[in-house]
């Protein structure tokens, strides 16, 4: 693996091995990578000649200065995880790389409502930072195909409005949430649980999976509230959502509505750590 820290450095090689025809497949990262995140490698380097992952802790993307400065990074067993897994080319920027003119926002997105819901309404700003680094590196690494996690399906939305908003030339593809075996969505947040909380933490998805399956026979605010009672009494000191929307435009839904396509987000705190997740309904 070629690991390049320069912009002008990684875009030269890029712009040698696109005169040679090759295509290129993205996947940016925050690091303290885990399975989840070589989910979206793995399949990847199936769709693209080379395979670029990127690390990056963006901080015009945290809200919240502790979620920041306790975000883990783990540099070298990344690189060996990459090298084990055939990653081609990995990205290490320092901020003074990325925001070469200071990390104020130049651009203001202009995202609609998606960017008030959910993680939106929480994490004022966030979706803003976040379409800055990733217009950014996209303009860098001039992907034909970008790979992300349904975990952050809003993330999702919000940058496939970007990347039309800002006329790239990038798809972008969706892939499923990979989850330990019995059922917790990795995260690199996870390291901050210890194992007592990790256990707890699978609530989440024991929850998300009840409201799915009970969702044509209760109402929606029932289930919600026997999932809310339920994360409190097992180690969740606070809820931030659990929504049912629609998985067009994430508009809520207050009831399930037959034959429209849905999902349930969830977003909680366990020991200090905010978790999300989600489940689809087809
Ligand atoms: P992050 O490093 O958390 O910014 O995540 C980088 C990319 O990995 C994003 O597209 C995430 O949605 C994706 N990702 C994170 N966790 C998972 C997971 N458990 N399964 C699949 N993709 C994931």
């Amino acid at each position: 693996m070629i690991i390049f820290k320069k912009v002008a450095d990684i875009q030269n090689y890029i712009s040698i091995q696109k005169e040679k025809g090759k295509s290129v497949g993205f996947v940016p990262t925050m690091g303290a990578l885990h399975e989840g995140h070589i989910s979206l490698i793995e399949f990847g380097k199936t769709q693209s000649d080379f395979l670029i992952c990127s690390i990056f802790v963006n901080p015009t993307q945290f809200n919240d200065k502790n979620d920041f400065e306790k975000y883990p990074i783990t540099i070298d067993a990344d690189i060996e995880l990459l090298e084990k897994n055939h990653c081609d080319v990995l990205f290490l920027p320092s901020v003074a790389e990325m925001y070469p003119d200071g990390m104020e926002l130049k651009t203001h997105y202009d995202l609609g409502n998606i960017e008030n819901l959910l993680e939106g309404a929480f994490r004022p700003g966030h979706f803003q930072g976040v379409c800055q680094v990733v217009e950014r590196l996209l303009r860098i690494v001039l992907p034909d195909k970008l790979f992300m996690g349904q975990k952050d399906y809003q993330q999702v939305m919000v940058l496939k409005k970007m990347i039309q908003l800002q006329n790239l030339d990038t798809e972008l593809i969706m892939l499923p949430i990979k989850r330990s075996q019995a059922g917790l969505a990795l995260s690199s947040r996870n390291a901050r649980l210890n194992q007592e909380n990790l256990d707890h933490a699978l609530t989440i998805i024991r929850v998300l999976e009840k409201i799915k399956s009970n969702i044509s026979k209760n109402t929606f605010e029932t289930l919600k509230k026997d999932a809310e009672d339920t994360l409190l009494n097992n180690g969740f000191e606070k809820i931030d959502y659990i929504e049912l929307a629609q998985q067009e435009d994430l508009q809520s839904l207050p009831i399930w509505i037959k034959d429209t396509p849905s999902i349930i987000l969830i977003a909680a705190w366990i020991e200090g750590v905010r978790l999300i997740d989600n489940i689809l309904i087809d």
